[in-house]
């Protein structure tokens, strides 16, 4: 099934305080890891009631799919994630003391195909939270994104190439708005919509998402746990054009568990040799994010 339970270093959105340790537990009984459904919504508002005892069930042995890549935890490596009131948990980084890193690359203006070749001859464990307007080249690019020439402009077949390498390709939204100026409704059908575009067209239903900017509100919490996503996933650092890491802690180094951040630009594959190569040089390892979300009690994916 698709949680366990666990503790989290969320974020506090745009701007947030640092990591806040979240409490609470999901409930495993709220529907899971529902795969290419037809309806947006897949989960009813919760009755998911927090465990009074916080009684730990076993975790399973952490593996990511067969021949994923990316370091895999060690056993007892990861430290517990879990929600809040039974909301999705808010992960910034990821609770563990071994100096491994994860990729995270958002949006999809830019398909650049000499990515997809680095992924797949160096095995680079990445998580893609595909936008469709981006993916769709519609609307305006994101700024943070670079300059949007919509190079490839492959759509959804680019992404379907990073599915076969193993990369899952998580919730972005539909057109990318600040979600903390929409109700509950319009946040619902963001996400919602989002989830059974790439649904639709990956195949696999997404069971992550990623707030556009960073900026999030309860309701966003709720929308995400009615569109099925089991965690809301932030970063702790973004990545520059040229490998440049931009740190968001004031001692500007790696620390272990770190989520970074990229997105879909022109040159991503030059870029991302840097990033590589400067990440090992640092000591540090590539995780494969969903076997420590696994790991953690967090989330297993369907399928
Ligand atoms: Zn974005």
């Amino acid at each position: 099934m698709c949680w366990g339970r666990g503790t989290v270093w969320g974020g506090a959105g745009r701007g947030g305080l640092g990591p806040v340790v979240l409490a609470g537990v999901l409930s495993a009984l709220v529907a899971g890891c529902a795969q290419g459904g037809t309806t947006g919504d897949v989960e009813p508002e919760p009755s998911a009631k927090p465990s009074a005892t916080g009684a730990r069930t076993p975790r399973p042995t952490p593996q990511g799919p067969p021949g994923a890549p990316g370091a895999l935890p060690r056993a007892g490596e990861v430290g517990p994630i879990r929600g809040e009131d039974g909301l999705p948990p808010v992960i910034s980084s990821i609770p563990t003391k071994r100096k491994v890193v994860f990729l995270t690359i958002d949006d999809g203006w830019e398909q650049d195909p000499g990515f997809v070749k680095l992924v797949r001859d160096r095995r680079v464990p990445i998580t893609a939270f595909a936008m469709r307007d981006a993916v769709e080249a519609k609307g305006s690019p994101d700024p943070a994104g670079g300059p949007g020439r919509y190079v490839g402009a492959g759509k959804w077949g680019y992404f379907r190439q990073l599915r076969d390498l193993h990369v899952p390709i998580e919730n972005h939204t539909l057109t990318h708005p600040d979600l903390r100026r929409l109700p509950f409704d319009g946040q619902r059908r963001e996400i919602c919509g989002s989830a059974q575009v790439v649904g639709k067209e990956i195949g696999t239903r997404p069971a992550l998402f990623r707030p556009p900017f960073g900026s999030y509100n309860t309701d966003t919490l709720r929308a995400a746990r009615r569109c099925g996503m089991k965690a809301v996933l932030l970063w702790t650092a973004t990545v520059q054009p040229g490998g440049k890491i931009a740190y968001q802690v004031p001692d500007k180094r790696l620390r272990p568990g770190d989520i970074l951040l990229l997105h879909f630009r022109p040159n991503l594959a030059a870029d991302f040799r840097v990033l590589i190569d400067k990440i090992r040089r640092r000591g540090f390892e590539l995780g494969n994010l969903q076997a420590y979300l696994d790991a953690s009690g967090g989330v297993r994916r369907a399928g």
